[in-house]
């Protein structure tokens, strides 16, 4: 923290030498100082970037208390941190950051029958949801961050969710909260408070105050729209006030709900809780324009739906080209053949009985009668369409060109009478600017997403920025809503604060603000200032012109944007390097705890760091030259941190297809490794090494039994620790004599030998099958032969798997262009029709890496390759119908006696690029009901990534997640991975020896 610049907005002008010691020394937690463990925490989902002071993981919440503690008696600025979700920058600061999202997430009591419980202010909402859900209880806000949004920043932002017209907003949901105030006094602010802690009583009497003398402008300005998150909730104390609620009972923490961190710090709260409804049905209606749905929202209202949501046709095509969302459209029904130009999501919910949803569903017919509808009542269905629902803003950061759909207009909450009106009026404003917008509604409760198209480099698309914002604000008040509905103001909607609610109230906000927190140390900047601490023109708060200051992307001619570098990769899909290193948004889905794959490293350690966020920030922050080593147009390559912080990316490609934006971390690691290789002038010797893991084998292969005798020693485990950092826990690979050896005879082994396709398939010779992995490449023979088929084998070289993790990308073009050239022959003349892969990874960088990387290869030779290519059970499950020895084989799996239970682990390439069902639908064939296919996230093991010293431990930590467990706890099944490195995992962390899909359907027909 040496030599600090002065600090933005709070009253503390220093130099804060030595500080960052102190405080380290004063807390339990970690305490990050460095320059890039700051930039990490410098964004959320926002336009902003802000350097923080520092960043405190606290202990618990007790040590957060010392942390306050701490930079009050320094008058250090708080910024309190959970998921860091939020939209309008409240979450960036330049202040010592305290992330509540690691050890403060306990939930200390769940009163049932009262229908209540105590929180701590980082468990995130869905996982508080999954606790509660055995007792019939949930806690109802549920923004569409739920996943990873904590409770303390639900309160910070009063968020609300899809069906906050039932159920309300965090304000309505919250009886107390227990706080920290910026002098470090721990205090509750709940019913009866203010008579036990004089604190609270100050307190209390003094908004009062506030209120009463403002109360005709709180009636006449406060919007009366269900959602409003614009300033301090003042009305929510005139409205205690007006039902007779006595001063000194007066409950402030509904004020405090939407503050956005300014007047305390939340340590805990008290919910209130609601019965789980019995059923609930979710209509997802087509209709041909966003104003045709938009039109209908008020009278599908009368039916009394828990929720009305809309999607418009830009994030409707953002789905289908995304890999994860496409694979959810089916839940939208068609309209003429084609996806609709925009859908509205009704949901009913049940409180008796399921007649209740149909009902909901008939009257929606009458209402609607002939619009095309899909009704989902299957609890998979309707999860699977509010995640394409709750993708919808994400989604929008993978529109191409340099004009984004940019958030800053984005929350606007109008009656729902005037929400087509607001549409007509909200287009004519931008399209008057030459831009156009995207949208997608909280439709029932009249909260507009727009996000107008803009191009955050230019400084003549900021200015039209800035018009757009001032200019919707006005139309929202104008029609009786307000500008911020749901996300806040933060520093985007700050400056517009007193031109919406005018002068008068402003300044009931800045005394607020001086009670609670006078030396403005709490997250200075946003909503207001404390009197006396506004800025150059005496306001409380900034001016227009910094909506658009401390952007995170920064225009064109100023200091940094991606430079123009040689890439190994080709970047056209994802707007050119530039594009894919600031295609992170930092909506934080990769936070997910559980559930899917993404993000493995982030779910074992819980650290924004190994986040695929923390890695997209990182990586932005060095390629454009704003880490130290690199400057303006100059990359910093080999920035030590950045490595520090790809180290334990598993490049398990999850976030190629669960990020919402499509940031693929796997491909923009090797790319990064490779150009630092390149600018230090060759790769580090254990990259090299793990890269060459073919080669090796080969060599172990020529003498396998010595090489695995070897192996087991305790001193080849001791060297291979020493020299290549294995850990000595973890066992080697076994190898076998090559496989061509094994199967002499039964195989063809040269292209010239082949003749005739139709009944010829080439088995892709990967170096595990070849060389390791006793049985597994014998079976795949059988089981091909058994299914009529000649054989081929081709030992055509590497895919390239191993060098393009490392980031030897060098050599992985050259590998490639090698192995192309060996595999070409193989399907000249029609010889074979498909090649076929037996490990996900090697197919995955067939498919997926082939086409990307920028071989010398023509992209169609690539491509032809890649769509002859195909896991070799996908192969046996797409041609069911056609096999020569169909009959015999589907009469000899009737022979094998039924019922056994099967649990199936898909790789993460594949579960990723083609789904896991390319190796489930064959299993399911057979098994049957037997089969499980598991939610297991990543096994841990990812090539390499598993073996090495550092990351032992995490390797199996991940393992426990969710893998392990679920292997354990069905002890009599069989065990089915596809991936080698799991199989491997499987052995090593839970003793079980997992059998790959054709290895068990070669016992199946033995
Ligand atoms: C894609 C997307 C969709 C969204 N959809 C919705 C939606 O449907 N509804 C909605 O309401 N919001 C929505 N949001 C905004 C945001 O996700 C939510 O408001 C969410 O509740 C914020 O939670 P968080 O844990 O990420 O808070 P953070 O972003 O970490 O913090 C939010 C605010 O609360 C303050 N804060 C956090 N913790 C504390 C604490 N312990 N004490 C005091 N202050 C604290 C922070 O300083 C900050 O000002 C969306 C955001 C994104 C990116
Ligand atoms: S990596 Fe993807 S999921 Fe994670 S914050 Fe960035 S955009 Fe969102
Ligand atoms: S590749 Fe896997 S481990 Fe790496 S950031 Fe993406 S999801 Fe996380």
């Amino acid at each position: 923290m040496a030599g600090l610049p002065v600090l933005e907005g709070g009253s503390v002008r220093a130099g804060l030498d030595g500080l960052g010691r102190e405080l380290a020394a004063a807390v339990e937690g970690e305490v990050r100082l460095g320059l890039h463990d700051r930039m990490l925490y410098a964004t959320d989902a926002s336009l902003y970037q802000v350097e923080p002071l520092a960043v405190v993981i606290p202990a618990s919440v007790k040590d957060a208390v010392r942390a306050v503690q701490f930079c009050a008696s320094r008058g250090l600025p708080i910024l309190p941190r959970g998921g860091g979700t939020s939209l309008a920058g409240q979450c960036t600061n330049r202040a010592v950051v305290i992330d509540f999202s690691v050890n403060c997430r306990g939930v200390p009591s769940v009163d049932a029958g009262a229908r209540r419980c105590r929180v701590e202010p980082g468990v995130c909402v869905d996982e508080l949801n999954e606790r509660l859900a055995p007792l019939g209880l949930f806690w109802p806000p549920d923004p569409a961050t739920s996943r990873h949004a904590n409770v303390g920043g639900c309160i910070g932002n009063n968020a609300a969710g899809a069906r906050s017209i039932r159920y309300g907003r965090t304000s309505e949901n919250l009886l107390s909260i227990e706080a920290c105030l910026a002098d470090g006094t721990q205090v509750r602010f709940g019913p009866g408070a203010a008579r036990v802690q004089p604190r609270v009583a100050d307190l209390t009497g003094g908004v009062v105050e506030i209120v009463r003398a403002q109360a005709g402008l709180i009636r006449e300005r406060y919007p009366k729209t269900v959602r409003r998150n614009a300033g301090y909730g003042l009305d929510e104390v005139l409205r205690q006030l007006d039902a007779g609620v006595p001063p000194l009972d007066v409950n402030l923490a509904p004020m405090l709900c939407g503050s956005e961190g300014t007047l305390a710090v939340t340590l805990g709260a008290e919910l209130l809780l609601s019965p789980l409804p019995v059923a609930r049905g979710l209509a997802v209606v087509g209709f041909a324009s966003l104003d045709e749905a938009v039109e209908k929202v008020a009278p599908i209202l009368a039916l009394r739906p828990t929720a009305v949501e809309l999607l418009d046709d830009m994030v409707l095509s953002l789905a289908r080209a995304n890999p994860g969302c496409s694979r959810l459209l089916d839940v939208l029904p068609v309209v003429n053949g084609v996806t609709p130009a925009a859908v509205l999501y009704v949901e009913f919910s049940a409180e008796r009985d399921r007649g209740e949803i149909d009902a909901g569903f008939a009257a929606l017919r009458g209402l609607l009668p002939g619009v095309p509808a899909m009704l989902h009542v299957e609890p998979s269905a309707m999860l699977r369409a509010w995640a394409l629902r709750k993708a919808g803003e994400p989604l929008l950061h993978g529109v191409p060109g340099d004009r984004k759909p940019v958030t800053f207009v984005e929350d606007n909450a109008v009656p729902v009478e005037r929400l087509a009106e607001f549409v007509r009026r909200f287009r004519e404003i931008v399209t008057r600017h030459g831009t156009k917008a995207a949208y997608w509604a909280h439709a029932s409760v009249g909260v507009l997403h727009v996000r107008p198209m803009i191009d955050l480099h230019d400084e003549s698309d900021l200015a039209l920025l800035r018009s757009i914002a001032v200019e919707v604000a006005d139309l929202a008040r104008d029609l009786g809503g307000v500008m911020s509905g749901e996300h806040g103001d933060g520093r985007v909607r700050s400056p517009l604060i007193e031109r919406f609610y005018g002068p008068e109230l402003v300044r009931a906000f800045r005394e607020v603000k001086t009670l609670f927190d006078p030396q403005n140390l709490l997250n200075p900047g946003n909503i207001v200032a404390p009197l006396g601490a506004g800025d150059a023109l005496g306001r409380g708060g900034p001016g227009v012109e910094s909506i658009t200051e401390k952007l995170r992307v920064r225009p064109i001619c100023a200091d940094v944007r991606a430079p123009i570098v040689d890439t190994y990769f080709d970047y056209a899909g994802q707007h050119g390097f530039g594009g894919a290193v600031e295609q992170c948004n930092g909506a934080g889905v990769c936070r997910k705890k559980r559930g899917g794959t993404m993000c493995p490293s982030y779910m074992g350690t819980l650290d924004e760091r190994h986040s695929t966020r923390g890695r997209g920030n990182a990586l932005r922050l060095a390629i454009t030259g704003q880490f130290p080593g690199g400057e303006v147009g100059s990359p910093a390559w080999n920035d030590a941190e950045t490595l520090a912080t790809l180290d334990l990316c598993l490049s398990c490609k999850a976030c190629k297809a669960e990020c919402p934006s499509n940031v693929d971390v796997a491909k923009l690691k090797a790319e990064y490794l490779a150009q630092g290789y390149r600018a230090r002038g060759g790769a580090p010797f254990v990259a090299r090494v793990f890269g060459r893991v073919r080669e090796l084998s080969r060599v172990a292969s020529l003498t396998p039994r010595l090489a695995n005798a070897v192996n087991r020693t305790g001193v080849a485990r001791r060297m291979a620790e020493r020299l290549l950092g294995i850990d000595r826990r973890r066992t080697l690979p076994e190898f076998a004599a090559p496989l061509h050896r094994r199967v002499r005879g039964r195989v063809i082994r040269r292209p010239d030998d082949l003749r005739g396709g139709a009944q010829t398939v080439v088995v892709f010779g990967d170096c595990f099958t070849l060389y390791g992995e006793r049985g597994l490449g014998e079976a795949a023979v059988r089981v091909l032969s058994a299914f009529g088929y000649r054989v081929a084998l081709a030992d055509a070289g590497c895919c390239g798997r191993a060098m393009i993790s490392t980031g030897l990308l060098e050599d992985a073009r050259t590998t490639i262009d090698r192995t192309i050239n060996r595999l070409l022959p193989w399907l000249e003349d029609d010889r074979a029709e498909s090649i076929l892969v037996l490990e996900p990874s090697c197919l995955s960088a067939i498919r997926d890496d082939w086409l990307s990387l920028r071989t010398t290869t023509p992209i169609e030779v690539r491509r032809r390759i890649a769509a002859h290519a195909v896991l070799v059970e996908e192969f046996l499950e797409q041609r069911w119908g056609n096999h020569p020895n169909r009959s015999e084989v589907e009469a000899a799996l009737a022979a094998r006696p039924g019922g056994a239970r099967m649990l199936f682990h898909a790789h993460c390439h594949q579960k990723s690029l083609w789904g896991q069902e390319s190796s489930g639908a064959l299993l399911r064939r057979i098994v049957g009901d037997g089969l499980t296919t598991l939610d297991a996230g990543c096994c841990g093991m990812a090539g390499s990534f598993g073996y090495t010293t550092g990351r032992y431990d995490l390797s199996m930590r991940i393992g426990e997640l969710a893998l392990f467990p679920a292997v354990r706890g069905d002890p009599g099944a069989t065990v089915v991975a596809t991936g080698t490195s799991c199989r491997h995992q499987l052995k090593d962390g839970v003793g079980v020896r997992a059998l790959h899909p054709v290895e068990w359907l070669a016992s199946m027909l033995d």
